[in-house]
């Protein structure tokens, strides 16, 4: 891939944060899939979300078999971050920005394996509930947590703390090449 190139595409776009990193560097973790089991009223209800996205093992496997990953932060200010509403109303432009960035990438023929901030709602009910496959494969991006990533001390180590501020929404996706 030309890296340069890309460079200059993703400076256009309104990324608080983009970096290269191997995936070596990402801590997988049980600890992170026990809140999406325990906490997240999305578990269990789409491709997108575990157990759907197969074991944080399987999932960690998938993501090293890439040499490369490009992590991409947005931040948006939100008037109360404990308006779940309202900080969720934020997470569509990040996705936009992630496709833009994963057309940019297929555009110069590299097919990234990408993971975003989605349980994925790209259809109303979503074929995982009826045993069946996903409709959208090619669309449907799972989020970062339901691999088990704990994507904090990538993060911090570039400087950018996850509560980066008081209001501030930060989304992170991450596609693998
Ligand atoms: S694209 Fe449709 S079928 Fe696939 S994960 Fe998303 S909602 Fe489910």
């Amino acid at each position: 891939m030309n890296r340069e190139l890309l460079d200059a595409h993703l400076a256009q776009l309104p990324l608080y944060l983009y970096d290269y990193l191997s995936p070596e560097e990402l801590e997988f973790t049980g600890r992170v899939r026990w809140i999406c089991e325990n906490e997240c009223p999305m578990y269990g209800k789409t491709w997108a979300c575990p157990p759907g996205v197969g074991s944080v093992d399987s999932c960690k496997k998938t993501c090293l078999g890439y040499e490369n990953c490009l992590l991409i932060a947005t931040i948006t200010e939100v008037d109360d971050i404990s308006n779940v509403e309202e900080t969720l109303e934020t997470r569509p432009e990040h996705e936009n920005v992630t496709n833009v960035v994963r057309d940019l990438m297929r555009e110069q023929g590299v097919e990234p394996y990408v993971l975003s901030t989605e349980a994925c709602q790209l259809c109303d009910r979503c074929a995982y509930l009826d045993g069946q496959p996903c409709r959208f494969p090619e669309k449907m991006h799972p989020c970062v947590e339901s691999h088990g990533i704990n994507i904090i001390p990538a993060l911090e180590s570039r400087g950018l703390d996850f509560q980066y501020g008081e209001n501030v929404v930060t989304w992170v996706s991450l596609l693998f090449y």
